[in-house]
C-alpha cells in the first residue's frame, strides 16, 4: 500500500517535470506581444524596427527602443515577399537587419514531437509501474508456500559444529552418534534389513543445547542441514503451513542424505483436539502434513528428521508413534561436572587470567543451563573489556553469575549453599527409604539438579511392567514420599516448602487408598464419591460427594492414619541408618547427581 502511494507520487512528479519542459520549449514567445503583419509593416515604414529574426514562420521583431514583439507569416512565401505584398517601404526594409534562423535542433524536436510522445510516455510509465507492482505481488504470493528453511552446507567450515562443541548430555550424544552412523553408512543398515529411524525427538528444558546438538549431528555426519522453527509454519494464511512442509521436504529429499531440523515443534505438534485454546485447524493441517511426509519416506530415503521441544508433555501422540519420532533423546540440565565442561568450551577462545577457576564457577551455578553458562562467560568478558582489562579475571566471572541469575525466570532455580544442603538431605531421605523397603522400585538416579519446579528428584523405575499394584507397595510408596519431609525434620529440626508436593502426592495417594481401592481395613471394600471426568479439561477430575458428613470424617481419620503410619516407618529407617543418610547427602552435595551403580555401591558400603 505504502509502496503504491510512493509510486503514484513519483509518476505525478515526473509528469510535472515533463509538462514544465514542454511549456518552456513550445511557447518561448508567449510573453511577447503578438502583432499582425500589417502592424509589422507599419512599424517598418515608421522606421521603428531594428532587427527581425525569422524562425520558420515565426517572426521576432526587435524595436529600436529594445522592445521585442512577435508575429507570424504565411507558410508559402518568403519574408520579404510577404512584407512587400503588404506594401512595405522597400528602402526602409533594406536598412533592417533580417536574420533567418533554422529551428534549433532540440527545441524543434521537443516542440513537434513532445505533444505526440508525451501521452505514450505517460501510459508506458504507468503500465511499467503497474506491472512491477503486480509482479512483486505475484512473487510474494508464490513465496508464501515456500519453506523458510535455512540451509547449512557441510562445507561451511566456519559454522561447522561437532560433538566436541557440546559438553555434558552424554546419553544424548551416545544416542545421536547412532544417527550419525545411519547418515554416514546407510548401506550397512539397509543390507541387514534394519529400518533407519526417521525421526528423533530431542526433549529438554530451554537452553540445554537441543539446537546445538542437532547442528552437531549434521556437522559430524557432514550432511546438509535444514533448519526451520515450528512457529514459522504457522502464519496468517490457511494452508501455508502444509505447503511449507511439503516444500521443505522436497528440498531436503533433493539434498539427501540430509537432516531436517524442526525446532520448537510444540508450536505445531500440540495434542490435536484437546479443545482448550481453540482447535487450530492450520496447526493440525501442518502437523498432518509432517506426518504424511514422514510416512512417505521409503526405506532408502536417507533423510532424518530431528525435532526439538521443551514441552514433550503436550505433544500429539501421533508424533510419537513408531515410524515417526520413535527415537526420543532427553537432555538434562547439566550437573557440576557438565557445567565445568561447558564453561571450558565457552572459555576456549577467551583470554582468561591465571586465577580463573572454572570449577569454582561450576560449583556456584547450580540450576544454570548451558545457555546460561555461555551467557555467563560472555558477560564476564564484556565487563572485563569495559574496565579496559586485557584478560578476564575470576572476579569478573563471579560477578556475572548474578547478572545471569537476575535474567528472566532463573531466580527460582538457584540454590544457595544452605538450600543445596537441604535439597541434598531431602533427596537422600527419599532414596534411602526407597532402598530400605522391600516393595519399591530400584533407584535409577538421585539428583539435586533442579528440574521443573522441584529442587531435585529421585528417579525410581520399575524393573518390570506393572498393571496391578498391591497394598504393601502403596504403603512403601507413602513412606518414600514422606522420606524427604522426615529427613528435613530429623536433620535440620525445621521444615521447608520443598516437601509440599510430596505431601500433596502422599495425601492424594492415601485418600485414594481409602475411597477408591478399598484398602483401609476400617472402611472396608467400599468406594466413596462419584468421579466425573471433564473431557474438555483433559484429565481434570471433579468429585461429587455421595456420602454423609459422618463418613467423610471417618475417611479423614483413615487417611491420616495411613500418613502417620508411613511417617513412623520413614522415621524409624532414617534414625536407624542415619550414617548412610549422611553419606548419600554428602555425595549429593559434592556431585549433584548419583547414578544407579554409584548409589548401589554407596548402599553396600559398611
Ligand atoms: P535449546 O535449543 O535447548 O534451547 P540451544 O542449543 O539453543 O538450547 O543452546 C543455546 C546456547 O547455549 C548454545 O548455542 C551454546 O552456546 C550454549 N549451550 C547450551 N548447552 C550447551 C552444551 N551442552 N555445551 C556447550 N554449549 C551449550
Ligand atoms: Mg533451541
Ligand atoms: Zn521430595
Amino acid at each position: 500500500m505504502k509502496n503504491l502511494f510512493k509510486n503514484i507520487l513519483i509518476v505525478i512528479f515526473a509528469l510535472m517535470v515533463l509538462s514544465a519542459l514542454f511549456t518552456i520549449y513550445t511557447s518561448p514567445l508567449k510573453e511577447k506581444e503578438e502583432i499582425s503583419l500589417n502592424q509589422v509593416v507599419s512599424y517598418i515604414n515608421n522606421d521603428e524596427v531594428k532587427k527581425i529574426t525569422i524562425r520558420e514562420n515565426n517572426l521576432e521583431i526587435e524595436h529600436k527602443d529594445g522592445t521585442i514583439k512577435s508575429s507570424r507569416k504565411e507558410g508559402e512565401l518568403g519574408i520579404t515577399e510577404t512584407l512587400k505584398n503588404l506594401g512595405v517601404d522597400n528602402e526602409k526594409l533594406k536598412t533592417i537587419n533580417l536574420e533567418i534562423k533554422g529551428e534549433s535542433g532540440l527545441g524543434f524536436w521537443m516542440a513537434n514531437l513532445l505533444p505526440f510522445i508525451l501521452p505514450f510516455i505517460f501510459v508506458a510509465v504507468l503500465l511499467w509501474f503497474m506491472f512491477r507492482q503486480a509482479q512483486k505481488g505475484q512473487t510474494q504470493a508464490l513465496s508464501f508456500g515456500k519453506s523458510r528453511a535455512r540451509l547449512n552446507q557441510p562445507m561451511d567450515k566456519k559454522q561447522k559444529i561437532t560433538f566436541r562443541d557440546v559438553a555434558g548430555v552424554k546419553e544424548a550424544k551416545e544416542e545421536l552418534k547412532e544417527i550419525v552412523d545411519f547418515l554416514k553408512f546407510p548401506k550397512k543398515f539397509i543390507d541387514i534389513g534394519a529400518r533407519i529411524p526417521r525421526g528423533v525427538l530431542l526433549m529438554g528444558p530451554p537452553g540445554t543445547g537441543k539446537t546445538l546438538l542437532a547442528r552437531a549431528v549434521a556437522g559430524e555426519a557432514n550432511v546438509p542441514y535444514f533448519h526451520i522453527s515450528g512457529s514459522e509454519f504457522v502464519e496468517m494464511f490457511v494452508g501455508v503451513g502444509a505447503a511449507r512442509v511439503r516444500d521443505l521436504f522436497d528440498l531436503a529429499k533433493k539434498n539427501a542424505p540430509a537432516i531436517v531440523f524442526i525446532d520448537e515443534i510444540d508450536a505445531v505438534g500440540r495434542h490435536r483436539g484437546a479443545g482448550l485454546g481453540g482447535g487450530h485447524d492450520e496447526r493440525e493441517q501442518t502437523l498432518n502434513q509432517i506426518l504424511v511426509e514422514m510416512d512417505g519416506f521409503d526405506v532408502t530415503t536417507n533423510l532424518i528428521v530431528i525435532a526439538a521441544t521443551n514441552r514433550p508433555d503436550i505433544l500429539d501422540p501421533a508424533l510419537l508413534r513408531p515410524g515417526r519420532f520413535d527415537r526420543r533423546v532427553v537432555l538434562d540440565m547439566p550437573d557440576i561436572d557438565d557445567r565445568e565442561a561447558i564453561l571450558k568450551i565457552h572459555a576456549r577462545n577467551k583470554k582468561l587470567a591465571n586465577d580463573v577457576s572454572l570449577r569454582e564457577l561450576a560449583e556456584r551455578t547450580p540450576g544454570f543451563s548451558g545457555a546460561d553458562l555461555a551467557n555467563l562467560v560472555n558477560e564476564g568478558a564484556i565487563s572485563a573489556a569495559r574496565k579496559n582489562q586485557k584478560i578476564i579475571n575470576q572476579l569478573d566471572l563471579l560477578n556475572s553469575i548474578e547478572k545471569v541469575m537476575l535474567g528472566p525466570e532463573r531466580k527460582s532455580h538457584i540454590l544457595s549453599k544452605k538450600e543445596k544442603e537441604i535439597a541434598a538431605y531431602h533427596e537422600a531421605g527419599h532414596a534411602l527409604i526407597a532402598a530400605s523397603l522391600k516393595n519399591t522400585d530400584p533407584i535409577h538416579k538421585v539428583s539435586i539438579v533442579a528440574r521443573g519446579q522441584a529442587a531435585g528428584y529421585t528417579l525410581k523405575i520399575p524393573s518390570e511392567d506393572k498393571h496391578l499394584r498391591s497394598r504393601s507397595e502403596f504403603l512403601d510408596e507413602l513412606a518414600v514420599l514422606l522420606g524427604g519431609y522426615c529427613t528435613e525434620k530429623l536433620i535440620f529440626n525445621e521444615l521447608t516448602t520443598g516437601a509440599s508436593s510430596d505431601l500433596k502426592q502422599a495425601s492424594e495417594l492415601a485418600h485414594a487408598l481409602v475411597t477408591r481401592y478399598g484398602m483401609s481395613e476400617k472402611m472396608g471394600p467400599v468406594t466413596f464419591g462419584e468421579r466425573e471426568e471433564l473431557i474438555f479439561l483433559g484429565k481434570e477430575i471433579s468429585e461429587g460427594r455421595n456420602y454423609s458428613e459422618k463418613v467423610a470424617g471417618e475417611i479423614d481419620v483413615e487417611v491420616e492414619k495411613f500418613i502417620r503410619d508411613a511417617e513412623k516407618t520413614a522415621d524409624k529407617i532414617l534414625k536407624r541408618r542415619k550414617s548412610k543418610l549422611i553419606l548419600i547427602a554428602k555425595r549429593l552435595i559434592e556431585k549433584e547427581t548419583i547414578e544407579r551403580r554409584e548409589f548401589e555401591e554407596l548402599m553396600k558400603r559398611k
